[in-house]
Order: C-alpha cells, then structure tokens, then sequence
C-alpha cells in the first residue's frame, strides 16, 4: 500500500505544540524530496543534495509554516488572518485558509508580485489589496491591524511560522541519517534560516544527528541588509520573494548565525539567473529567482575556495519556477527566447534538430 505523507503537523506531532484540541488545517505539506545533484557536486567538488520547496502544495515551502500558523488561528477562535506577502506567503495564506473556511487578508506592494502568486491569491479568494509602498510598509500596516483589529496575523513573526517551517530540517535528518555540515538558503526576512537552525538544533539534541550544519544564508546584492549591517530603504531585485530592506527575523537570524558558524552573502542579479539556468538545465530543476540564490551562493563561495572538497551540502530552494516563469524565457543579454518556428514536415525538423537518417 502506498504511504500516504499526511502533512508536517500529523508526521511531527511530537515536535510540535498540537494538541488533540488543535484542528489540523492540511493540504499535505512537506515531505518534499531531497534530490542528489551530481552536476553541482562535480561543479564543487562537494557532495550536494537540493531540497525541493516549490513541491508543496501551492508552491513554496511557506505552506510548512502556513498549517502551522492557520492552525493554530482556527484554535484561537480566529475567523480572519491578515499576512503581507511578497507574494507566496499571501498565496498559501490565501489557500490554507480557504481549507479552513476563514477569510484571509493579503498586503502586497504594488505591481511587485509575480503574476503566478497573485493569481493563486485570488483563485483562492483571500481579500488582496496592493499596497502603495515596499514590502517592509505592508507588514507595518499588517501588524497594526492585527493589533487594533479581529485579525490574526500569520506573517513569520508569528512563532507558529518558524515553527512549522523548521521540519523541513527534520525531514533532510531523516534522509540522510544525520545533518550535512553546510546548509545553503536564500534570506529575505531571515525566517526561514531561523526555522532550519531552529530544527537542525532541535534534531541534534533530540539525538537524530551528530553535527550542527553550518548556515549560510543569501541576499540579493540590491537587497542586502544583513550583509550591510543597515536597513535598505529600496530594495531593489528581480528576486522578488526576497526583496526585503528590513528583515523582520533580523536579531534572530544574527544568532543562529552565531550559534552555527554561519555566513550570509550577497549576490547579484546576473548571477542568480545564471544559477537558475544551471539547477534546470544540468540538474532538472525549475525554481523561481529567489530560490536559486542557493545555488548562486554555493557556486561563488566554491569560486571563493569556501568549499571544502568532499563535504556535505544541502540547498533549499524555496519556490517553483513556475510562479514566475517570465525570466526562464529570457537570455543572459536580456532578449527575449523563441522557440524556432519550422513547417510540418519531418525532413525539415530533422534537420533543424541536426539528426541524419538511421542506416543512412
Ligand atoms: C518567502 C520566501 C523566501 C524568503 O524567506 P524568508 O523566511 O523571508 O527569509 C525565499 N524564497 C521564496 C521563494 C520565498 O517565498
């Protein structure tokens, strides 16, 4: 019989604060695959595994942190949530709480959201409004409401966020047998790379593994703040599920990065469409930009000498390429790629495929 994954808070209940009082709002999260990419280890000479976020249920690895959090808020009594979103938090919002028979009100700076998670938002009927202003003004607004008004917010500063996010740590543990000793990440509001310290350190005292991996984590260079040491106050990227001047996980992310040895970098906008290029064409995996920085991130620190031949490294991506495919269809000097048109004859597509006839 097949096995079926019932969702992050049925696997690790007991990592978890459920309840039987807490109605579990699923729509199957996590469980993702852990995917071994030879072509990047051959590129590093490290042993390399992908962690494949965009295959949960809308997308993003934001559903781990979304049952969590709308879970939690059904729990509560909430009847509403209100998020700001760069775009996939809105889209799992949106939909987990669409499961649970609650509305969900949606922030996003307008005319900065990917046309794949703006149309996940409404096709799951959240209450969407374009705000005005950058990322950081929407979860100020968001915060507000939720202190004035019946709303819940569900953005990761909500503790339930981190903590459904970090199973994702529990389930590469669980592949591998142990922690690898570098994990990769893109960081936007640096609550991801929060919730994977958070597991990583949880399954080390819990026994499941022997090392801590050290955590490096990325940034778009127009969009470093962690990196600078200061608040950008335009944040600039094409990775826009990572454009964010002022991290709302800051002060905690600067801890785990403390407690692991970890790294943060920044990296331009060139080379994370170049990386993205690199996961679809050689390993077969199509990630939006944000979630390539991973791999961006692994190929400039391999550039830099920071990668220790034969050590053990898993990239998150975050998100599916096709959430925003527009940048897949663009080349590396930025016009736009067509598909060769040709007549319906099979002489002539033989040709143009640069095949000769068998036996010929
Ligand atoms: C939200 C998001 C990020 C950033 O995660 P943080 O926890 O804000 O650092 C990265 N990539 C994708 C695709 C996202 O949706």
């Amino acid at each position: 019989m097949a096995n079926l994954w019932r969702g992050v808070l049925h696997e690790y209940a007991d990592r978890l604060d459920v309840t039987e009082k807490t109605p579990i709002i699923t729509l199957g999260e996590g469980g993702t695959p852990l995917i071994e990419a030879p072509a990047l280890s051959k590129r590093t000479g490290a042993r390399v595994w992908v962690k494949f976020e965009g295959m949960n249920p809308t997308g993003s690895f934001k559903d781990r942190g979304m049952t969590m959090a709308i879970s939690k808020a059904v729990e509560a009594g909430a009847k509403a949530v209100i998020c700001a979103s760069t775009g996939n938090t809105s889209a799992s919002a949106a939909a987990y709480a669409a499961h649970a028979g609650i509305t969900a009100a949606v922030l996003v700076p307008e005319g900065k959201i990917a046309m794949g998670k703006l149309s996940q938002a409404v096709v799951h009927d959240g209450s969407l409004i374009q705000i005005q202003g950058n990322f950081d003004d929407c979860l100020d607004i968001a915060r507000e409401l939720a202190e004035h008004y019946p709303v819940h917010l569900v953005n990761s500063v909500n503790n339930d966020r981190i903590e459904g996010q970090k199973t994702a740590a529990f389930e590469i543990v669980d592949v591998l047998g142990d922690a690898p000793d570098f994990h990769y990440i893109p960081v936007g509001n640096a609550g991801n790379y929060t919730a994977y310290t958070r597991g990583y350190t949880e399954a080390l005292g819990h026994g499941d593994s022997t090392t801590l991996p050290r955590m490096f984590g990325f940034s778009a260079a127009g969009s470093a703040p962690i990196v600078t040491g200061q608040v950008v106050k335009n944040p600039e990227t094409i990775a826009s599920a990572i454009r964010i001047g002022n991290p709302a996980s800051w002060e905690l992310a600067l801890a785990a990065r403390e407690a692991t040895n970890g790294y943060f970098g920044a990296i331009e906008d060139a080379k994370i469409l170049e990386a993205q290029k690199i996961l679809a064409a050689e390993v077969g995996i199509f990630v939006e930009p944000a979630s390539a920085i991973s791999v961006a991130g692994l190929l400039e620190r391999a550039d830099a000498g920071q990668v220790p031949a034969g050590s053990r490294i898993v990239l998150t991506v975050t998100g599916h390429g096709l959430k925003d495919p527009q940048w897949a269809l663009r080349a590396a000097d930025g016009s736009d790629i067509t598909p060769t048109v040709v007549k319906a004859e099979t002489t002539e597509v033989a040709s143009v495929l640069g095949l000769a006839k068998a036996g010929a």
